[in-house]
């Protein structure tokens, strides 16, 4: 699988995002909640995305507390509501890309 991309950088951004800068030049700024949903994990994926406990209260952010590498294919995050099962594919997470979704809809832009 050499045609996936990989990233070459992983940062969180302030409480509420997560920026992958990919090796393909291409930057994807993923919302917290964003990437919750997409979590892979079979847990997650029993259930529809919108019955997924987002918290979304004012000092209760959700966020990845630790993003790591899994061998050369994935990243694994650890949530701050507990959760952290989901490993992360860089395929699912390229397909994820809230500017790539192809669905021509822009994320609301709420950075201050
Ligand atoms: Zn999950
Ligand atoms: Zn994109």
């Amino acid at each position: 699988m050499e045609t996936a991309p990989r990233p070459t950088e992983i940062r969180r951004i302030g409480n509420s995002e997560v920026r992958i800068a990919w090796n393909d030049g291409h930057v994807s700024v993923y919302p917290n909640h964003h990437l919750r949903n997409h979590c892979p994990c079979a847990l997650c994926r029993e259930r529809p995305p919108h019955v997924l406990p987002v918290v979304s209260g004012s000092g209760d952010e959700l966020q990845p507390l630790q993003i790591s590498l899994v061998g050369r294919y994935a990243i694994h995050i650890q949530w701050s509501d507990g959760h952290d099962s989901g490993i992360y594919s860089y395929a699912t997470l390229r397909a994820a890309c809230p500017c790539c979704s192809g669905t021509g809809v822009s994320p609301p832009r709420e950075s201050a």
